[in-house]
């Protein structure tokens, strides 16, 4: 009796002791059935933990070296940037991971993940293709686009993060003009989702959406039901800044928590998320591109083309020493 309890009691602590506690802020179930994948290949379990990206931060850092936190995954680089601040990741030591991904795309503390576009959106009902195709991020705040945008609101982190960049690009006082002449252009107070964006230009009621390139993707694929297809159906998608820089690119990335237990098992789950297959899990599920050579990726037919200039000039990290920056700029500016 006293042996098959001590054999329950060795095997009840192994077993609790082989996984790993991943916080999220993502929110798509494909996740879930990605990351059970690798418990299948390694027997490593993962705990998902999710909520908004500063709840989980703000845990965590309350928690130090209390926390049970394994690895801490985000969308937006900005948000990855604000809990390194708070000294919450160690280094990144794989190797592998740093050859697949590109330095524009991870630093010391985190890693891209997943990446996007953030683009625009019209309606070929409304404008010709030829007002359209050479359009630059800094076209937004031209007059002729008067009353025309939609966007969604400046407390929006990717929002943040497309300004941010543009600090970075054209500078202060360039950027405080170029706010000023957007929001003039805007063709409601600012509301909504991304979806909501490119609804309002499916409907004529926008001329120009600001959303980011999944969004689009995933109306098309139908899981948002087909009111949002049919409204996908009726709008074209368009990459910025094809003739100089390239467009705004994002990631939703990861780190391993600092005061981790499970670092290698931490180590080895993100070197799993970064394998051909799972990176073409993340493009045919949630619709993002690949942060790794895409040769060898899967990518399903109605994702967005990747086959355009991506901004990769200035590193994804500048996003996140900019926002506050940014943010600043946006309400003085009139964007709510
Ligand atoms: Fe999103």
């Amino acid at each position: 009796m006293f042996k098959v309890f001590l054999f329950l009691f060795i095997f009840v602590n192994s077993a609790t002791a082989n996984e790993i506690n991943l916080f999220t802020s993502r929110h798509y179930e494909s996740d879930a059935r990605l990351f059970k994948k690798f418990t299948d290949q390694t027997g490593i379990k993962i705990n998902i933990i999710s909520g908004k990206s500063k709840i989980l931060e703000k845990r965590i850092f309350e928690e130090g070296n209390n926390s049970k936190a394994d690895i801490l995954f985000l969308a937006d680089a900005g948000a990855l940037y604000s809990a390194q601040n708070k000294n919450l990741f160690s280094k990144i030591k794989s190797e592998f991971i740093k050859k697949k991904v590109p330095i524009s795309l991870r630093n010391d503390f985190w890693v891209g993940i997943t990446k996007r576009s953030r683009i625009l959106y019209y309606n070929p009902n409304f404008l010709s293709k030829k007002e359209i195709e050479d359009i630059s991020y800094e076209d937004l705040s031209d007059k002729k686009w008067l009353n025309s945008i939609a966007v969604r609101q400046s407390n929006n982190i990717y929002n943040q993060s497309l300004v941010a960049s543009m600090l970075e690009h054209n500078g202060v006082n360039n950027t405080k003009k170029w706010l000023e002449g957007l929001v003039n252009n805007f063709a409601r107070s600012p509301q909504g989702n991304d979806r909501a964006q490119i609804l309002m230009v499916a409907s004529g009621e926008a001329k120009l959406a600001i959303a980011n390139s999944y969004y689009y993707a995933l109306m098309l694929s139908g899981k948002k039901g087909i009111e949002q297809k049919k409204a996908a159906e009726k709008v074209i998608p368009i990459f910025p800044n094809q003739l100089n820089r390239g467009a705004h690119i994002n990631i939703s990335g990861a780190g391993i928590i600092k005061f981790s237990k499970n670092k290698k098992k931490a180590e080895k789950f993100l070197e799993f998320l970064l394998t051909n297959d799972s990176q073409s899990e993340f493009c045919s599920n949630s619709f993002e591109y690949p942060v790794i050579d895409d040769k060898g990726v899967d990518k399903p037919e109605y994702n967005l083309s990747s086959n355009f200039k991506e901004d990769t000039s200035i590193d994804v990290s500048i996003y996140g020493k900019r926002q506050a920056e940014a943010f600043k700029l946006m309400k003085k500016a009139g964007w709510n």
